[in-house]
């Protein structure tokens, strides 16, 4: 990254793209002087950088990412690339410091850093985990049950997931400018999808900075992440249905990008998080000196101050029983005054730093002039310039600073549309009250779909009546009472286990909830076919598909030796009512249809006494188990289990079991082996269906 020296009055660096796999900046010239936009230190107002993309060639960055990107994310694994995501995550964890410092500028305090840069890291470590647990160890994921279409079996379908074979164009917010970046690359990166990430303007050069990490790591492959740092009007125009748009921002952009004809006629996968009045309701309960009240009071004032108020999911609408507006009101205000210190992050003790940029201040303090004049009254804090800690210690204000210090208002009137439609994305609340359980309910929907509520209450019934009542109309709903008030990681929080996105005007988007997001990233295709063919493409053994029956045990195969489709048959054993009579002994489990033949017969599932389920796997186990010491290192479960058709005394039955998938480990020795386990009788219905679950070793020599 080299300082491009425009002239001596801008003797500035412009903040590069990294695209091609190389670092880019604008070639010096007199239009790019009119066309960068510059931003500055959000507490001070010093010049820290141009920003251009005057002279990129935007098709040939898409074109990157779908030749090379695709190419080389298309040679690695799920597991693979989940590894590689770790190993991102442990390479930036090692260098938070430097980023903390870059992010300061933007006015971040550490605590917000902590939210934006260890908050992406761990979207990363999440990812780099599930996709090793939940994911198989190759390229296609099966999505649901096999659909038998033809009565012999010999034709059948299913859904597969692959992924797309375009870019992804991740376009994020100004506020989070490492979390959006990461939590968006994380899937995408998963599921195979090369990266173009477009961070917003004003913070970009945080993104910036985490990129050069990404890229000095050489951990990611060529082709997987391209960053364009400034404005990309045009960067839709290059796209097409083979591409994925990520947006984050405002309501009104989302609007344009959506109306673009490669979105609107084209087909580009468009998905968007937007702004969102997202609502805190106090249950009737939750009264000054509960422990409700309490946490209550600190998530709205948490929610309001932690970047600056400056997040999509933070408390907007403060809804409480009429008759606690007055005490909810001077309980923020008083927790406020107590706990806010505004200024400087780089400062000692400063708690609250300032809105990214000069242009947010006057966008939320015009939207705050608004709402008084819609009847909102000011119930704490003003629109007065603060004076705040500076970075050299001293209390005064600072005008080029974007600082504003929160406010809370109040409303008289609950229906008054600027309340429920204007977000002031800033350290902004609205108390109001509601009259009972439907009306909060009421006053939470008229923010036409939000990201995030939170109900405060300890009475379950309150909890039912109004998550009942809000859920469609958000994406994630926190119920906050006395047991979770400590742990909870708070209103404001997406975590990457569950999804974050709402409806309505909140974009209609989903982000993370976990794998759900890498399947955003790939197409669901019906396959159908014979039992081999969808074998070979699934890599998952399908019941009909061939099987290989030889002189070797499969349980005496290393991974390395074993295939998809080896197999193993038992002889029959048959079950006495002897057995049946013991089992029921040892095991204490004296259930009426092992032991009494009159009851059993009433049963209308028996024909009278039948042998245990749980004695008919154990027996199975007996059946095909190859005891020496080998490469099965350990039985770690069953799935799917299912008993068909009972078994009396005096039936037989035998066991086939087949290995149906072969997930190799990248980092131990061993993998899993999932094994197609069937029971039949001696009639050859099947008795049971099931999974076992076992650890392989790669490798066995026999001693
Ligand atoms: P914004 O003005 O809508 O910008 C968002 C992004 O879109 C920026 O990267 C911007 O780039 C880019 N952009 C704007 N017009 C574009 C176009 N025609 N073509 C391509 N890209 C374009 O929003 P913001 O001011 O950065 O962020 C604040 C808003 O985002 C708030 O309303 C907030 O609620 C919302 N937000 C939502 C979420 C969520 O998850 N739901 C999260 C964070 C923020 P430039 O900066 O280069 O113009």
């Amino acid at each position: 990254m080299t300082a491009t020296v425009l002239n001596a009055d801008t003797a500035v660096e412009t903040v590069p793209s990294y695209v091609r796999d190389a670092w880019w900046t604008p070639e010096p010239s007199a239009d790019l002087l009119t066309n960068s936009a510059r931003v500055r230190d959000a507490s001070t107002g010093e010049l820290l950088a141009m920003v251009s993309t005057e002279g990129l060639d935007l098709a040939a960055v898409v074109e990157h990412g779908r030749s090379v990107g695709q190419r080389e994310l298309g040679a690695l694994t799920f597991h693979q690339r989940a590894l590689k995501l770790k190993e991102l995550a442990q390479y930036l964890n090692d260098r938070r410091a430097q980023l903390y410092e870059v992010s300061a500028r933007s006015g971040a305090t550490t605590g917000d850093s902590q939210v934006d840069i260890d908050g992406g890291i761990g979207v990363l470590f999440t990812f780099g985990s599930k996709g090793r647990r939940e994911l198989p160890n190759s390229q296609v994921v099966v999505d649901g049950p096999v659909e038998t279409l033809s009565k012999d079996g010999s034709f059948i379908g299913e859904h597969i997931y692959t992924r797309i074979p375009g870019v992804a164009v991740q376009i994020n917010a100004f506020n989070f400018p490492v979390w959006g970046m990461l939590e968006k690359l994380a899937p995408a990166f998963l599921a195979g999808v090369p990266t173009i990430v477009k961070p917003a303007t004003p913070t970009g050069y945080v993104a910036a900075a985490a990129v050069r990490l990404m890229v000095e790591s050489q951990i990611l492959p060529a082709g997987s992440l391209q960053l364009i740092s400034g404005s990309a009007r045009n960067l839709l125009d290059e796209l097409d249905y083979r591409d994925l748009v990520a947006f984050t921002g405002s309501a009104a952009t989302a609007k344009t990008l959506k109306a673009h004809p490669n979105v609107a006629i084209g087909g580009v996968r468009f998905t968007s998080e937007t702004d969102s009045l997202n609502a805190a309701i106090l249950g009737p309960d939750a009264v000054a000196g509960t422990p409700e009240f309490e946490a209550f009071i600190k998530s709205v004032v948490t929610e309001m101050t932690v970047k600056a108020g400056q997040k999509c999911t933070s408390i907007r609408r403060v809804l409480v029983p009429k008759e606690l507006c007055t005490e909810v009101s001077e309980a923020i205000g008083a927790r406020i005054a107590q706990r806010v210190v505004l200024g400087d992050p780089r400062a000692e003790g400063v708690t609250m730093g300032a809105l990214a940029s000069l242009e947010q201040l006057a966008d939320v303090r015009s939207a705050v002039e608004i709402m008084l004049a819609a009847g909102g009254e000011l119930a704490y804090g003003s629109l007065d310039a603060p004076a705040v800690t500076r970075a050299d210690g001293t209390v005064a204000p600072a005008p080029g600073g974007a600082f504003m210090s929160p406010v809370l208002l109040r409303w008289a009137n609950p229906e008054a549309s600027e309340l429920h439609a204007l977000e002031a994305f800033g350290p902004v609340a609205s108390v109001v009250g509601y009259s009972d359980l439907a009306d909060a309910v009421r006053l939470a929907a008229l923010g036409s779909g939000s990201l995030v509520a939170s109900v405060c209450t300890n009475d379950p019934s309150v909890a039912q009546q109004l998550v009942s009542g809000i859920a469609a109309h958000h994406g994630r709903v926190l119920i906050l009472n006395r047991e979770d008030a400590r742990s909870s990681t708070g209103h404001g929080s997406p975590v990457p286990h569950l999804v974050h996105g709402g409806p309505g005007r909140a974009g209609g988007g989903e982000e993370l909830g976990g794998i759900r997001s890498v399947f955003h990233h790939m197409q669901r295709t019906a396959v159908q076919g014979s039992p081999n063919m969808l074998t070979a493409i699934t890599g998952v053994w399908h019941t009909g598909a061939d099987q290989h029956f030889d002189d070797v045990h499969p349980f005496r195969k290393p991974l390395s030796a074993l295939r998809i489709g080896d197999a193993f048959k038992s002889g029959l054993r048959q079950v006495t009512l002897a057995d049946i009579t013991a089992f029921a002994e040892s095991t204490g489990d004296t259930f009426y249809a092992h032991t009494n033949a009159e009851a059993a017969a009433a049963n209308p599932f028996f024909p009278g006494i039948v042998a245990h389920g749980y004695l008919m796997l154990s027996w199975a186990a007996g059946l095909f188990v190859e005891p020496a010491p080998g490469p099965v290192l350990a039985n770690y479960g069953l799935d799917n289990l299912r008993f068909l058709t009972p078994l009396a005394a005096g039936d037989s039955f035998r066991v086939t079991l087949t290995a149906k998938q072969i997930t190799p480990r990248e980092t131990d020795e061993y993998g899993e082996v999932r094994w197609d386990a069937v029971l039949h009788n001696q009639h050859d219905e099947v008795v049971a269906s099931y999974d076992v679950l076992t650890l392989v070793a790669k490798d066995w020599a026999a001693s």
